[in-house]
C-alpha cells in the first residue's frame, strides 16, 4: 500500500495568538510506534490556552507544533516491534508519554513519571489526519462506545482518576467547577453511588449542563451559600469528598470550609499560587491529593467498563464541527458556553 506523503494539520505555527491549518509531512513511524488515522478530536482547555497564546503556552510550546491530544481513530500502520495490534482497530491513546525507566515507571506508577512528555504540547499532536505514538500509549476501544465519547477519553480519564481517588459510595460530594470535567465527574459520582452531589460554578450554561448529569444541586456560587445548601440537604457535618475542578483558589478555600472532619479532597484544577487556610486542613484532619493525568491504564480500563455498564457522559458533548471550522469551535470554547466540542476529521 502506498502511503500518502502529506496531510492536513492544525498547527501553532507562529509565537502569537491563533492556529493555522497547513499541509505537513505524515509523521514517521518508528519500530515501536503506531500510525493512527484520526476520525474525531475534542478541544481541551489546554488547546484553548495554546490558541490564546497565554503565559503558560509561551513558556511551554515550541513552534511549529501540531496541537491536540483528545482523539479517536483507526490503526493504519505500525512498526516491526508491534505485535498486538491490527490494522483498522478503533483506538484512542494516552497523551502522556513516560520515560519507562524512572523509579515510578519501574514500579508501574507511570502516571507519576518524572519525565512525562505531552502529545500536542511537547511533541506533535492529534489535530491532524495522522498521529504517530508509541504502541505502549495506544488504547484499543470497544466499538460499541460512540466515537464522540471515545474522542473525550482523555478528559473523561481525568474525571475518572479524580472521582475514583476516594470511596464515593453513600457519600456527599462537592465538585467545584462545572466545566466539562466537573460535569463528567458528577456523572461518575452518580454512577458509583454517591448520595448528594453538589456542584458549583459561576456560569449558567454549565450549571444547566451539570443538572442534566444528575447532580443533586447545581449552585451558582455568586448568589447562593454552600452553608445554606448543606442545611437544605440536611447534611449536618459537611461534605465527605471534594473534587476541585475549577482551578479557582476561592473555590478551594470554600470547599475546605465546608468539609466533614476527616474529609478527602482531590485536586485536579490548576490552582496556581493561591493561599489556603492550613489550620483548617490540620484541625479538620483533611486529606488533600493532587491528580495529574490518568492512571496507566487502570483509569482507561475503569472508564471503558463504566461506559459499558451505563455511565452516560454524552450530554457533555454539546457541539460538533468539521475540522475546517476549527476557528468556530475554539471561539465557542472561549465563551465558556459549551461542553466538549468535537472536530470531525473523517471527510479530509
Ligand atoms: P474549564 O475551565 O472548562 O472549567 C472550569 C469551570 O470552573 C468553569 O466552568 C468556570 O466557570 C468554573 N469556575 C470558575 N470560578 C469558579 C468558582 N469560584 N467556583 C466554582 N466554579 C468556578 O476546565 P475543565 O476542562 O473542565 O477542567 C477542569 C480543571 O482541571 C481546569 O482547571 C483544568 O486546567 C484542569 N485540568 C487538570 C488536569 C490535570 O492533569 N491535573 C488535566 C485536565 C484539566
Ligand atoms: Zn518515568
Amino acid at each position: 500500500m502506498s502511503m500518502q506523503q502529506s496531510m492536513k494539520a492544525l498547527i501553532k505555527k507562529q509565537a502569537e495568538p491563533g492556529l493555522w491549518m497547513d499541509e505537513v509531512p505524515v509523521p514517521e513511524v518508528g519500530v515501536n510506534d503506531v500510525l493512527i488515522k484520526i476520525e474525531k478530536t475534542a478541544i481541551c482547555g489546554t488547546d484553548v490556552h495554546i490558541y490564546n497564546w497565554d503565559a503558560w503556552s509561551r513558556k511551554t510550546i515550541h513552534t511549529p507544533m501540531i496541537i491536540g491530544h483528545e482523539y479517536v481513530g483507526r490503526v493504519v500502520g505500525f512498526g516491526s516491534n508491534v505485535k498486538h495490534l491490527e490494522r483498522d482497530e478503533l483506538v484512542s491513546g494516552e497523551g502522556h508519554i513516560v520515560c519507562g525507566h524512572c523509579r515510578n515507571c519501574m514500579a508501574g506508577r507511570r502516571h507519576l513519571c518524572n519525565h512525562t512528555v505531552g502529545v500536542g504540547v511537547h511533541r506533535h499532536g492529534a489535530f491532524a489526519e495522522y498521529l504517530s505514538i508509541p504502541a505502549a500509549n495506544v488504547w484499543v476501544c470497544d466499538p460499541k462506545i460512540p466515537t464522540d465519547v471515545i474522542a473525550c477519553f482523555d478528559p473523561l480519564g481525568n474525571a475518572v482518576h479524580t472521582a475514583l481517588s476516594f470511596d464515593l459510595i453513600g457519600e456527599d460530594v462537592l465538585i467545584t467547577g462545572a466545566g466539562p470535567i466537573g460535569c463528567m465527574a458528577a456523572a461518575i459520582a452518580r454512577h458509583v453511588g454517591a448520595r448528594h452531589i453538589v456542584i458549583t460554578d459561576v456560569n449558567h450554561y454549565r450549571l444547566d449542563l451539570a443538572t442534566k448529569m444528575g447532580v443533586t444541586r447545581a449552585v451558582d456560587i455568586r448568589s447562593e451559600q454552600l452553608s445554606d445548601v448543606i442545611h437544605d440537604l440536611r447534611m449536618t457535618e459537611g461534605f465527605d469528598v471534594g473534587m476541585e475542578m475549577s482551578g479557582n483558589s476561592d473555590a478551594l478555600e470554600s470547599m475546605i470550609e465546608h468539609m466533614f472532619h476527616g474529609g478527602k479532597i482531590a485536586l485536579l484544577g490548576i490552582l496556581g499560587q493561591g493561599s489556603i487556610n492550613w489550620d483548617m486542613v490540620v484541625f479538620d484532619g483533611l486529606t488533600l491529593k493532587g491528580i495529574y493525568g490518568r492512571r496507566m491504564f487502570e483509569t482507561w480500563y475503569k472508564m471503558a467498563a463504566m461506559l459499558q455498564s451505563g455511565l452516560d457522559i454524552s450530554p457533555v458533548i454539546t457541539h460538533r464541527f468539521d475540522y475546517t471550522d476549527f476557528k468556530e469551535g475554539f471561539e465557542l470554547m472561549r465563551t465558556g458556553n459549551s461542553g466538549k466540542v468535537i472536530l470531525n476529521w473523517e471527510n479530509v
